[in-house]
């Protein structure tokens, strides 16, 4: 077989894979929203959500085990062909950063190109994740707007506003987010607001007003297991 037909074979079984970093306390339908528009606008294979084993703690409630997290983000996707959980930083059993788990993924599918997902408000406070410039230099992120927050450019270093490329107002993507290197893209295609501290205080208060933003089985299972109250 000649080379270059074994050369365009890789090629073409490249994978796109994209991973959504969180705490997920609970997922709900922003986090769902974006997953699905992700999907679509980049011609994604597969769609991760990527819980965290470590729930920050609220002086007001206990933490939410990492077991409901993951089993909430597995009743909200059941029925996505594309979007599935990852049980990676969960099974770790410790707290996790972004720069450790995401070699780890690259060195899983070495032929597949990987994106990480974050909201605008992560984005906001990514200088004081660890080793936040690395991150950013040395993988493709997806930067995703969020009701409330700007996304900015003046609190990282030149060489990463460099790899920004604005997708936003954009409707036709894939040949944009097929550049060489790594990149920041930044979209708007997704823009729902909610927020999980919102919906907890809501379910706290033993009203939820906001049940259009929690996944039917969710708030089914938030109820079974007595969470957030
Ligand atoms: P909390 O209100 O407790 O901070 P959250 O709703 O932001 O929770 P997280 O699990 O902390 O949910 O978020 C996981 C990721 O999802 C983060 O990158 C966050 O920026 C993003 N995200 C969450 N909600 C939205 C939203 N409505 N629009 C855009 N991004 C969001």
């Amino acid at each position: 077989m000649p080379d270059e037909f074994s050369t365009s074979t890789t090629v073409f079984e490249m994978k796109r894979i994209a991973y959504f970093g969180g705490t997920f306390d609970p997922v709900h339908n922003g986090h769902l929203t974006i997953a699905r528009e992700i999907v679509k606008l980049f011609e994604l294979d597969k769609f991760y959500f990527l819980p965290a084993y470590h729930a920050p703690h609220k002086p007001e409630r206990p933490p939410t085990s990492a077991f409901h997290r993951f089993a909430m983000l597995c009743l909200a996707t059941r029925s996505e062909a594309n979007i599935a959980v990852s049980t990676i930083e969960v099974e770790s059993g410790q707290r996790r950063y972004t720069i450790d788990t995401l070699p780890q993924l690259r060195n899983t599918h070495p032929l597949d190109k990987i994106y990480f997902v974050m909201g605008a408000d992560s984005w906001a406070e990514i200088t004081t994740w660890r080793e936040w410039e690395t991150l950013l230099l040395n993988f493709d992120h997806i930067v995703v707007t969020r009701p409330g927050y700007e996304i900015r450019l003046d609190h990282v270093t030149d060489a990463v506003r460099e790899r920004v490329v604005d997708l936003r107002e954009v409707d036709r993507i894939r040949s944009k987010t097929d550049i060489p290197g790594f990149r920041i893209y930044l979209t708007d295609a997704a823009f729902f607001d909610t927020s999980a501290t919102a919906l907890r205080d809501d379910l706290n208060d033993g009203h939820l007003e906001r049940d259009n933003e929690l996944p039917t089985e969710v708030a089914k299972y938030i109820e079974k297991y007595e969470l957030y109250r």
